[in-house]
């Protein structure tokens, strides 16, 4: 079964005149082990989608599923407790606390779940997101791109089943933009990581093994890459 899925999913903002139809039946799945990009032009509904995806935002119909479970309908309270036991998040502002250091903010969502961090998993992530000799510095002393690794790290030393991504690299410049996605996609690659990825940016989208193209809330398109290493 792939590790998150949308049937038939439809949202709506307002109502009567002013009603917005965010999503129209959007039926897609997203496999385990793949990195899915998420396309389209602003106001199409990315945003909305991956909010209803990772149960930030709540359906107006149809269902999502995030691994075995139905999330179509869940309390708030059990969302909350799903998000933060499956769901890593990468946001476009890195999101991280000012007053923690690297390790510190990597470490957080372990400790709010009141789970003991696997060191060598641990050392691992911090080994691949390349953060070894940065992590007593605190998010004002690291760059842009490092403090989006340092997010990227947050968002995986968990083993979540699915990292969300939005525009991850829309405050980055190319260079350390295209670090993070080399990092997403080794994690990827190598560790067998899902994720699914917002971006208006055809650049970022190129990491990704399938980009799904929405337009006014509906998919238009899908293009897949047919080799793990070719460059679209
Ligand atoms: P994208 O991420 O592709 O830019 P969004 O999912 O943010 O698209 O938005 C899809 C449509 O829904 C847009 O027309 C947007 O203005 C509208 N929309 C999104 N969020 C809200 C909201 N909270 N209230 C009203 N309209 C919204
Ligand atoms: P982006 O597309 O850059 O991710 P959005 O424009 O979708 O950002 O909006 C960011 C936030 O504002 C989201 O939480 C979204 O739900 C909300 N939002 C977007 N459009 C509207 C709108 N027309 N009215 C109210 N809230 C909105």
């Amino acid at each position: 079964p792939p590790a998150v899925s949308a049937t038939e999913v439809s949202k709506v903002y307002g109502s009567g005149d002013a009603a917005v139809h965010a999503l129209r039946g959007v039926t897609v799945g997203f496999a385990s082990g793949a990195f899915t990009a998420i396309m389209g032009p602003s106001g199409s509904g990315k945003s909305t989608l991956m909010h209803c995806l990772a149960g930030l935002d709540t359906v107006g119909g149809g269902r999502v599923t995030l691994g075995d479970v139905e999330i179509t309908g869940m309390s708030d309270r059990r969302l909350t407790l799903l998000r933060r036991d499956r769901v890593g998040f990468v946001f476009q502002a890195f999101n991280l606390l000012p007053t923690l250091t690297a390790e510190q903010n990597i470490l957080l969502p372990l400790q709010l779940a009141g789970r003991s961090p696997d060191r060598a998993w641990f050392d691992r992530v911090v080994e691949v997101v390349g953060l070894r000799d940065r992590l007593g510095h605190r998010p004002s002393e690291l760059s842009g791109g490092q403090q989006q690794r340092v997010a990227c790290a947050r968002a995986l030393v968990a083993r979540p089943e699915v990292i969300f991504a939005d525009e991850p690299t829309g405050n980055l410049d190319s260079a350390s933009g295209a670090e993070v996605l080399g990092f997403l996609r080794t994690s990827v690659r190598e560790m067998g990581q899902t994720i699914v990825m917002v971006t208006h940016d055809p650049a970022a989208a190129s990491y990704a093994d399938r980009v799904v193209f929405l337009r006014d809330g509906t998919i238009v398109t899908e293009l897949y890459r047919p080799t793990p290493d070719t460059v679209l």
